[in-house]
């Protein structure tokens, strides 16, 4: 609507009639815009507009005429019902709880598609023909009706059939309507309207003078022409209003906020018309989790989230308490996928770290709840105590709200008391089956922070109906996206969607709804603009042939509508060279401190000075490092000599039955070294099966080592110190053999595949081995060889550097095998000595800049990603690689010379 309908509108509210919108956004909007123009004039007061969107329009009409007593169900309640109903039927697609409301939630729209459609068809003798799921429905339909009769209930959706006839009897006068912002005036709005009495439609604005059609790239290229229009309208005109449609406005809400905050202005400047589920709104979330861990259990990650939000506690001291006691859970190895409060609260170290009168809360908060969780009760009970268990909670307490927190807060009391509107019925529920219910509400209601009057609104097209402004963008109109399609009600027969004219039923009705809307956009402001995407999803994109007849032929994008290609940078790159020398000789951490400085030396100075750690999941079971422990412990245990283990391989050979050896070692770890908390969280037989493997694994190994040439073991689980370059370190290795030649075997346990290459000068990958190879042994010790124990079922080996691996490890060995192809030197060990003493010179002197030896394989099993921010910087890097020459470089060997 442009300035006449806008006059229309104004002249006929100041002579008391009213305005009837499709939305009460529209009616929102239009009240608005009454209101400024009383302001214009200099009025201070003014009688109040009648504007109500077409929904309130029928529920005042038939509230205020109607006498009788049946109560008109919200939405919550009539799924109830539906959900009743298709759950009696007994078919298989209705016994489990998701599909039943999936269902019911189907069974509800086809309801009310017939109510707005095909009303002649609620008779239940016009159906006797329908077959199938339509005939299912049919039944469940007549259900619905008698249990509305029986219990005197009435569906929102049979209102307007219902105000009729009241309409028709009364004989007092009635304001005149006008009618704004349809898309399409159905039958029974229409009869509505003209048993009502005197009603129009507001006469649509004049059509835009300026008109433009343009072709982008693809999407991004598209929104961001888009954005970057928006921002030059308001900087040209601060006081303009813009309406920027797009489709599936939800799903890319974030998309199209990024492009808007990069190429238009700050977030004040747009607001979408469209909210989000409340379910995902963090003080309605945060509710809904603390009540279900009152007597339930939550994932991990859904705690992690609450006390991050800081919602679970009454104040920031708290707050910071909960934050610490999840990081000293993890660090102790206490993490678990599923927490319920008493786990969390019953832990040893709980008093420690929480404070009293939290933990005390929590614990007779949960009382008060389970003495009313014993039985179930009616839904009301639930509603009520929903707010008196927050509050003891001191939930929302911890800081001021904010007005969006404030008015999500509300909302969340409304979704509650729906909830407990379900005891219209009677029914009685479990708490459980209530917070379920209670979590479907927060899902299907949508929430949006009041408008703040941004001049840049962003609605989808059907949200867009009855919405004025100075300019229009609309997104998205290439041919598979304008006229959208759908598909038919799959609990309708197909030819009475098609009669009826129903959404979707045929294509020529999309392209007529599509062009009423898209004639609507072109009315609506002086200037449209439309804007499609040739390259979408991968695929090539034809503009839209309805956009096309009524804009004229896509454009290409001109050069002031088009991103620049690189951004300016909105950091100022500052190399930073100091360093802050280590100031300590002895470092904690082992040799990883040094392979981190070779892996990465910023990831050596976050682990080793600042004790940063990647967070890791809990797992169900037992952790890959939990796993290795256990079987560091068995090999540990049966290379431990006399009594209970052995020494040497003639030792082993001697074993009666090896099998039967390393079991009692592994059931003895098992018992005595497994943590007393993962025994009681994992099922006992499932720790049988991982003895059992572990048992295997070891057995295999030990057959595979009765093949070496003769060895005695010299040490286990070897504990050492070690001088580097004035860097003192304190090492643990797995095992030491004494070869037949007197020489000493370096061994390290791997179940993963790491591969000698690892230990290559001047970037090793780790350097464990040949530290302790290097600066370790005795004086009078000689260095046969150093080697991963590879331990894979099915894959036995040792992979290294052996001096003479057929004279001292195996005597069949071929010339091709890895070991003796690549024997150990004594060149070899200085060169790995040089670079080992200049890692740990680099981590004395402070070395730490962000320098991934190999990107992004290092990044990705490091976890400090968030921590260096090595994004921003291989981002800044790539943009630097683009322009220069080609074959530069590699990021790596770039950073690396
Ligand atoms: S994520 Fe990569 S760059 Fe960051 S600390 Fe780890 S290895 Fe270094």
């Amino acid at each position: 609507m442009g300035n006449a309908a806008t006059l229309e509108i104004d002249a006929v509210l100041r002579q008391g009639g009213w305005v009837v919108t499709a939305s009460d956004r529209a009616a929102r909007a239009l009240a608005d815009d009454f209101h400024r123009a009383r302001q214009a004039e200099g009025l201070r007061a003014w009688p109040a507009p009648t504007i109500l969107d077409w929904k309130s329009f029928v529920r005042d009409a038939w509230e205020q005429r109607s006498a009788d007593a049946r109560l008109l169900l919200n939405p919550t309640q009539e799924q109830a019902l539906w959900v009743g109903i298709a759950g009696a039927d007994r078919s298989l697609a209705t016994l489990l709880e998701g599909p039943r409301h999936r269902l019911a939630a189907l069974a509800m729209e086809a309801h009310e598609l017939l109510c707005w459609y095909a009303p002649r068809l609620l008779n239940n003798a016009a159906r006797n023909a329908w077959q199938q799921d339509a005939a299912a429905f049919s039944r469940w339909l007549a259900a619905f009706d008698e249990n509305c009769r029986a219990q005197s209930l009435l569906s929102s959706s049979r209102l307007p059939h219902e105000l009729v006839p009241l309409l028709a009897t009364e004989t007092a006068a009635r304001p005149p309507l006008l009618v704004a912002g349809f898309d399409r005036i159905l039958p029974v709005q229409r009869e509505v309207f003209d048993t009502w009495g005197a009603w129009d439609e507001a006469a649509p604005g004049e059509p835009a003078s300026e008109v433009h059609f343009h072709a982008a790239d693809d999407a991004q290229a598209e929104l961001a022409a888009c954005a970057i229009w928006c921002g030059r309208q308001l900087a040209a005109k601060p006081r303009a209003r813009l309406l920027v449609v797009a489709q599936a406005a939800s799903a890319r809400r974030g998309e199209i906020e990024r492009s808007f905050l990069a190429h238009t202005g700050p977030a004040q400047d747009f607001e979408f018309s469209l909210g989000v589920g409340l379910g995902q709104v963090t003080p309605a979330r945060a509710a809904h989790l603390l009540l279900r861990w009152l007597d339930g259990s939550l994932q991990e990650q859904e705690l992690d989230w609450l006390i991050s939000t800081a919602w679970a506690a009454a104040n920031p001291q708290e707050s910071a308490t909960l934050a610490a006691y999840m990081r000293a859970l993890r660090q102790r190895g206490l993490e678990r996928t599923h927490w319920t409060l008493e786990a969390f609260l019953g832990q040893r170290c709980a008093a420690e770290f929480l404070a009293a009168n939290w933990m005390e809360r929590l614990r007779a908060v949960q009382r008060r709840l389970s003495d009313l969780t014993r039985r179930p009760q009616s839904p009301p009970v639930w509603a009520e105590l929903v707010p008196r268990l927050l509050d003891e909670l001191h939930f929302a307490d911890a800081r001021p709200l904010t007005s969006a927190e404030f008015q999500a807060l509300r909302s969340w009391q409304r979704a509650v008391e729906s909830c407990g509107s379900l005891g219209f019925d009677g029914r009685r529920m479990s708490w459980r089956d209530f917070l379920s219910q209670l979590s479907r509400t927060l899902e299907e209601t949508l929430f949006a922070p009041e408008s703040q009057d941004a001049p840049i609104q962003i609605a989808g097209p059907a949200e867009s109906a009855g919405l004025r402004a100075d300019a229009v963008w609309f997104l998205g109109a290439e041919e598979d996206g304008w006229p959208a399609g759908g598909t038919t009600h799959p609990l309708l027969p197909v030819e009475i969607q098609r009669q009826a004219g129903m959404p979707h039923a045929t294509p020529q009705l999309d392209w007529e709804m599509a062009r009423r809307v898209t004639q609507r956009l072109l009315a609506s402001a002086p200037a449209v603009h439309f804007s499609y995407a040739k390259q979408n999803k991968n695929a090539e994109a034809r503009p839209s042939r309805l956009i096309a007849q009524l804009a004229g032929e896509a454009m290409d994008l001109t050069p002031e509508l088009t991103a620049p290609t690189a951004q300016a940078p909105l950091t100022v790159p500052f190399e930073d060279r100091s360093r802050i020398p280590f100031p300590h000789g002895k470092v904690a951490g082992g040799a990883s401190v040094l392979t981190a400085q070779s892996q990465c030396p910023f990831k050596a100075f976050a682990t080793a000075r600042l004790h940063a750690k990647s967070w890791q999941p809990a797992q169900a079971g037992l952790t890959a490092s939990q796993r290795g422990s256990l079987l560091h412990e068995v090999l540990h245990a049966i290379w431990a000599g006399a009594p209970d283990g052995i020494r040497s391989s003639a030792e082993l050979l001697n074993l009666n039955d090896r099998q039967a050896f390393v079991a009692s070692h592994a059931g003895r770890v098992f018992q005595q070294q497994l943590p007393a908390h993962l025994r009681e969280r994992m099922p006992r037989r499932y720790l049988e099966l991982e003895e059992l493997r572990l048992a295997r694994l070891v057995t295999e190994w030990l057959d595979y080592e009765a093949a070496r040439i003769e060895f005695t073991v010299a040490d286990t689980e070897v504990e050492r110190s070690a001088q580097i370059a004035g860097l003192s370190v304190d090492l643990r290795l797995d095992r030491v053999d004494r070869l037949n030649d007197g020489t000493l075997l370096v061994i390290d346990y791997k179940t993963g595949n790491i591969l000698p290459s690892a230990w290559e000068p001047p970037r090793p990958d780790d350097v464990q081995l040949p530290l302790y190879a290097g600066f370790a042994l005795d004086a009078d010790d000689v260095l046969g060889g150093l080697v991963f124990a590879k331990m894979r079922p099915g894959e036995m080996k040792f992979a290294g550097r052996v001096g003479d691996a057929t004279a001292t490890l195996f005597s069949g060995l071929k010339g091709t095998n890895p070991l003796t192809k690549n024997p150990f030197t004594a060149e070899q060990l200085l060169d790995w000595q040089d670079c080992i003493e200049q890692l740990a010179r680099d981590f004395l002197d402070g070395e730490a800049s962000v320098n991934p030896r190999a990107y992004p394989q290092t990044c990705e099993r490091c976890g400090l990603e968030t921590l260096c921010r090595i994004q921003e910087g291989q981002a800044h890097l790539e943009d630097e690689d683009a322009s220069e020459d080609a074959g530069s470089p590699d990021f790596a060997e770039a950073r690396d010379a």
